[in-house]
């Protein structure tokens, strides 16, 4: 009998509503899938974790992970009492580099009866995964603040020579590898190939203005690519790709970016699905341990309400039992939802529907005992 360890994180906000019904759904689905063998262990940790602690994880967090065989998290981050640069580096950003989980999985797939905002387009002809590297780039988190006079400012306010005269200056420092460019490059041709659609990877430049980190990005992909005769390859720069994912969304296959643009392509791509709470995420560390969140926030906005979408949740655990090699049980869960979607009685209101978290949650669970299998 199959047997997965899952460390859950439910995290703050809305992370802990739709990662309920996630953990609904994943019980039902055991009822009719003998053998699925998933065990669930909770961990309380996010931003009531750092109020009553001072930190947003143990300190042997990762240790105790390093134990699970996959990671379940609904996200974190309260701006209004934990300060944003700790939240979400303290558990989201620590957990994806120290699982060194490189490949960020974003599948955009319209479902039918989704919200779609395109009006001259058709959704069904959408079918594309965005690849968004992990672990490198602007998100090192490196870099500094520099004052006049203290030690670093001159150097940098040269490059500029009225920043000699400014106040205080910073620096984000963007890092990048070759191995690093090259694992997700290979991620995404691979991934061309087991999708056997369009046969296409798109790389997501910006050699024009950022001439030392993404010409590395672009000569790796040239290399990586040439070891794929069978996948056609292409790059744009970042701002005309973005462009495109409106214009022309049915040209993609994979696309595969660095930790920023992909950030903010795969946030504009999941409005091609109906929005945020819709859409699915994983991020992934093949061979290793991997994580699972939907890429939505903790949504103050609404949280408490009970009227957060938890199908990004429920489509993230799909991702995750694929993940596992359940592949059977990740496609009863996907149709379950797509049915449940396609027929709109059940609905939050943030795709068009007065119903709960919660009646979503038992609306998949009940089709998926119900489903032929
Ligand atoms: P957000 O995704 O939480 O919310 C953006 C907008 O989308 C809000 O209007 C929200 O109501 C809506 N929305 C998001 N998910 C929804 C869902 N499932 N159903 C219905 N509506 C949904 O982004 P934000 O407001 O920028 O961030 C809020 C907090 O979440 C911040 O602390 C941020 O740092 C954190 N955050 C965490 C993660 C993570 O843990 N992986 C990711 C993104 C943001
Ligand atoms: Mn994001």
């Amino acid at each position: 009998m199959a047997h997965h360890r899952v460390a859950v994180i439910p995290g703050d906000g809305i992370g802990t509503e739709v990662i309920a019904e996630g953990l609904k759904v994943l019980r039902a689905l055991e009822e009719v899938v003998p053998g699925l063998g998933l065990e669930f262990t909770e961990f309380p940790w996010g931003c009531g974790y750092y109020l009553e602690h001072g930190e947003m994880m143990p300190k042997d967090g990762l240790e105790t992970l390093g134990q699970f065989d996959t990671i379940y998290l609904g996200g974190v981050g309260w701006p209004a009492k934990v300060p944003e640069e700790i939240a979400v580096r303290g558990v989201v950003l620590a957990i994806r580099t120290g699982f060194d989980q490189y490949a960020n999985v974003r599948p955009v797939k319209p479902l039918v009866g989704a919200p779609f905002p395109l009006r001259d387009k058709d959704p069904q002809a959408i079918d594309f995964v965005v690849i968004r590297e992990g672990t490198e780039g602007l998100y090192v988190g490196q870099g500094g603040r520099y004052m006049p006079g203290q030690a670093g400012f001159e150097r940098w306010a040269s490059f500029r020579p009225a920043f000699l005269k400014s106040d205080e200056l910073a620096v984000q420092i963007g890092l990048y590898s070759e191995h690093g460019c090259r694992r997700v490059m290979e991620y995404a041709f691979d991934l061309a190939r087991r999708r056997n659609g369009k046969r296409l990877v798109t790389s997501c430049t910006k050699v024009n203005a950022l001439n030392y980190g993404m010409k590395l990005w672009s000569d790796i992909f040239e290399e990586v690519a040439e070891a794929y005769p069978d996948i056609r390859h292409e790059w744009m720069n970042a701002d005309a790709l973005a462009m495109r994912f409106v214009t022309q969304p049915e040209h993609f296959d994979v696309v595969v970016a660095d930790n920023l643009f992909g950030d903010l392509l795969t946030d504009l791509s999941a409005t091609l699905l109906g929005g945020l709470g819709m859409a699915a995420g994983g991020n992934i560390r093949p061979g290793g341990i991997s994580m699972f969140e939907p890429p939505h926030g903790t949504a103050p906005d609404i949280a408490g309400r009970g009227i957060a979408n938890p199908i990004a949740a429920l489509l993230t655990a799909a991702m995750m039992l694929e993940e596992l090699g359940e592949t059977p049980p990740a496609r009863l869960l996907e149709h379950a939802v797509a049915d449940v979607v396609r027929e709109g009685a059940i609905r939050t209101p943030d795709i068009g529907g007065a119903s709960t978290t919660q009646e979503v949650g038992d609306a998949v669970a009940n089709r998926v005992v119900a489903i032929e299998p």
